[in-house]
């Protein structure tokens, strides 16, 4: 393998890129002069140093408080999302992006838990796809009174639709030992939408119709 089929290769697993515009990514970086390589590759390792993932909700996010600076324990490594959220509801999400659109609409406060990804319909080892248990261990030591309902928001598709049903087989025990409510966001969304790109009025109105 030549050093153009290396990288088309690896553009290939970014999401929604085929081999056709990889290779167009490949001639367009051979193109460019030897600096934007290099400004290129320094911000791809500075990404990896700069941002971290929360252990709460799993998003990725750049902490405010830098190394050295005086924090409370429980704040470092937990993002800001998850400290001003109110602890009575939990949102699941598929996606980093759908956190950040539902967030940015405003009409809805309370917790977030990013599942990594939609269970496919044919998979024989889902655990390893989605963050399935430890969502279930986030859940099981909750405080008993503090959660009080849980959000699926998956896109409304087969794929969505799946791990909505996968997601509640999933923690229907621990949901119903502690005696927590799980609606879907999905009913109130038409077929094929794609939460991240939803506008406010849908997702209020999502929200609403929830089921
Ligand atoms: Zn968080």
């Amino acid at each position: 393998m030549d050093i153009i089929e290396k990288l088309t290769e690896v553009f290939k697993e970014f999401p929604g890129i085929g081999e056709r515009q990889a290779r167009r990514f490949v001639y367009f970086l051979m193109s460019r002069n030897g600096a934007y390589s290099e400004n290129l590759s320094g911000l791809i390792l500075d990404l990896k140093k700069e941002v971290a993932q929360c252990k709460e909700c799993f998003r990725f996010f750049i902490p405010t408080q830098k190394v050295g600076t005086p924090t409370s324990s429980k704040s470092v490594g937990v993002c800001e999302v998850c400290l001003n959220a109110d602890s009575s509801s939990l949102m699941i999400v598929e996606k980093d992006s759908d956190l950040e659109s539902v967030k940015k609409s405003r009409v809805y406060n309370g917790k977030y838990f990013i599942l990594g990804g939609l269970v496919p319909i044919v998979e024989k080892n889902t655990k390893s796809r989605v963050r399935i248990e430890e969502l279930k261990k986030k859940i099981g030591s909750s405080p008993k009174s503090d959660l009080g309902e849980i959000i699926l928001a998956f896109s409304l598709s087969p794929q969505g639709d799946h791990t909505d049903t996968y997601v509640r087989n999933e923690l229907k025990e621990i949901t119903e030992k502690q005696n927590i409510k799980i609606s879907s966001l999905g009913k109130g969304l038409s077929t094929g939408t794609e939460l991240e790109y939803s506008d406010n009025d849908t997702l209020k109105n999502a929200l609403k119709n929830r089921q």
